[in-house]
């Protein structure tokens, strides 16, 4: 039985590296479905070499371009965020890759789950904003979601045979990112392009910023809350520069189980599309005897404030998880842009935290309007 897939984000690291997946399995996997942004040659060659259904652009004004240039093909084209909430929804549909970036993953991968589609979820975004909503949907509609964040599929793996009761310690692990060793001085000055440079993963440019000021690490905290159903406090991070242990589980009778491996993010893609299988690959071996050290440290919260007020953010919880995500991503596009300072960012998100109006019990159309005005507030504040 080939399996259909629905990629959202599928010229993205994530979405390319699922294809190279499916390449390598064609009796196992079909693509069904492509929706990307705007990087309409990646998304044309794409769509000649694996032949969708569906093509989707998010960016209307990309559709006559798109559509011309992939006249000799049968395959529908479509355009703008209604299409992509609704092609997640197409029958034939089995597994969605939720691989868009940030908050604009949040409406598919709802209305994914609300068809019961199976979710491969690299989006963590979506988690952070929506989690409550996200796994209440999650859990209605009988759509499995399996983790695609190589950390969360470590923690994922090591859960196996397991019951999540006796989880006593989630260890995350993370690899400090390019400014790991540098004091807060230096951190002021760094430029996007210094951040840009991630010393183990290969990986877009938002999430490579959010790496270096590790609020994809508090990210990734609150995306293990929700996936695996344990408070926070029970979520320990370690800075662990090898970046071989992906992530650990600690038992209640003492037992710690872990996932290692080279990084590379081909593999925990193909587990989530394979899971409960594990499927032959060449994927680069983490040879044991190569490797001098095994480190783990604590992370220092004074140089990487983005941490702490992840976990802020959760204990307050409603909205403000969203207002963090939101005022992140306005910080991290400035960043990028050269109109604020490295460490500016941490100030913008934490600022907007503490201006937002807080909502304890959120709906969907409160995290949209909450999304709005934490973008407004963190622009303010530029
Ligand atoms: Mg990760």
């Amino acid at each position: 039985m080939v399996k259909q897939l629905c990629i959202l984000g599928s010229t993205g690291s994530i979405g390319t590296q699922t294809l190279d997946v499916v390449r390598s399995y064609p009796e196992r996997y079909g693509v069904y479905a492509l929706c990307a942004h705007r990087s309409i040659d990646k998304l044309v060659e794409q769509a000649l070499e694996f032949k969708p259904e569906v093509v989707c652009i998010a960016d209307e004004s990309l559709y006559e371009p798109l559509k011309e240039r992939l006249s000799s093909l049968s395959c529908k084209i479509w355009a703008g965020a209604d299409a992509i909430a609704e092609v997640v929804t197409m029958p034939s549909i089995d597994i969605v890759v939720a691989a868009m970036v940030g908050y604009a993953g949040l409406r598919p991968t709802i209305e994914a789950i609300k068809a019961g589609k199976t979710i491969a979820l690299a989006n963590k975004e979506t988690l952070v904003v929506a989690g409550e909503i996200i796994c209440d949907l999650a859990l209605r509609h009988h759509a499995p979601i399996l983790p695609v964040d190589s950390e969360h599929s470590a923690i994922f793996q090591s859960l196996v045979g397991e019951d999540q009761s006796e989880i006593e310690k989630i260890l995350l692990t993370a690899s400090g990112g390019p400014f790991r060793t540098f004091s807060l001085e230096q951190m002021k000055t760094v430029t996007a392009a210094d951040a840009l440079k991630h010393p183990n993963w290969d990986m877009g440019a938002k999430i490579t910023i959010d790496s270096a000021s590790m609020m994809n690490k508090g990210f990734e905290v609150i995306e293990a809350k929700w996936l695996f159903g344990v408070p926070v406090e029970k979520v320990q991070v370690l800075v662990h520069p090898q970046s071989i242990v992906h992530s650990a589980v600690q038992f209640t009778d003492g037992a710690i189980k872990a996932q290692l491996g080279a990084p590379d993010m081909r593999l925990p893609i193909q587990y989530a599309l394979s899971f409960p299988e594990r499927l032959k690959s060449d994927f680069p071996r983490a040879d044991l005897f190569a490797l001098k050290d095994l480190t783990f440290e604590e992370p220092d919260l004074a140089r990487f404030p983005n941490l702490g007020l992840a976990y802020e953010a959760t204990r307050r919880g409603g909205n403000i998880p969203c207002v963090l995500n939101a005022a992140n991503e306005v910080a991290n596009l400035a960043f990028r842009q050269g109109r604020c300072g490295f460490l500016q960012m941490s100030d913008i998100i934490s600022n907007t935290m503490a201006k937002a109006a807080f909502i304890p019990k959120p709906t969907y159309e409160n995290y949209v309007e909450t999304d709005i005005e934490a973008r407004k507030i963190a622009e303010s504040l530029l």
